[in-house]
């Protein structure tokens, strides 16, 4: 059976008290909703000790980037072991950000798939394609794309520490959400691409991202194939991600 996710990615946003106000209050409400969502924090690696000591079970927390290596001469990195010995049990992948700036690509997001994959750490792999690429009618084709390269080397027991999140580039960060009908189309072309791959396609969690607030959260979860959200701006709003982990 597949999980309802909801997975906040603060970005390169917050700060040590921010970590334990938002998370200490985020945990407090989240332990009492009975809808079966699990709530994942993913702040700067910097402040994954300060969120770890607040989120107390109740919350999972992850890392925004792991290298493609295990160790080694690669300053600035962090790797999926060390992610892992710190207690994340998640990792986002690929997101566009680091696509775009850092020049991430396909064959990269397959090796720190494979690299968190191995550490039994669950991958967040986000896909979405452009503004100029939706314009164009390749929407549907170049996320897939970036599905069976970043996927290519998950082998069939590894399947389940993976999940998927569409993030239209377009949507992200600009208070343009894809309508819930449009994000379901990509949700279930995603799902039908993981299936031609031999995955288990109907347990594996795809997130929707991109502009997702308390205020859309609801129709998009409501859509058969949308199994949750990344959630940037809105999640460094206690309120609003409480708001958004109540509409699973
Ligand atoms: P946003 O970001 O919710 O601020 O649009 C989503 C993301 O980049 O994961």
């Amino acid at each position: 059976m597949r999980r309802k996710i909801v997975a906040g990615n603060w970005k390169m946003n917050g700060s040590k008290d921010l970590a334990r106000s938002l998370v200490s209050y985020v945990r407090s409400r989240v332990a009492s909703l009975d809808n079966g969502v699990e709530v994942v924090i993913v702040p700067p690696a910097i402040y994954v000790g300060d969120v770890a000591e607040s989120a107390d079970d109740i919350l999972a927390f992850g890392v925004q980037n792991v290298g493609q290596w295990a160790s080694g001469a690669y300053t600035g990195e962090i790797s999926a072991e060390m992610a892992g010995d710190q207690g994340c049990r998640y990792a986002l992948v690929g997101h566009s950000e680091r696509r775009q700036i850092f020049g991430e690509t396909d064959n990269v997001v397959a090796a720190k798939v494979a690299r968190l994959v191995g550490n039994k750490l669950n991958a967040i792999v986000c896909v979405g394609e452009t503004l100029e690429e939706r314009e164009a009618g390749k929407a549907e084709s170049v996320v897939a794309d970036q599905v069976r390269h970043g996927l290519a080397a998950v082998s069939r027991d590894q399947w389940s520490c993976i999940v998927v999140a569409y993030e239209p580039v377009w949507a992200i960060g600009t208070g343009k959400t894809a309508t819930a009908q449009d994000a379901q189309a990509m949700h279930a072309s995603i799902r039908k691409v993981l299936s031609e791959m031999g995955a288990p396609a109907e347990d594996i969690s795809l997130l929707y991202g991109g502009s997702v607030k308390a205020d859309n959260a609801a129709a998009l979860f409501a859509e058969p194939d949308i199994d949750g959200g990344l959630i940037g701006g809105a999640s460094l709003v206690a309120e609003d991600f409480v708001s958004i982990c109540r509409a699973v």
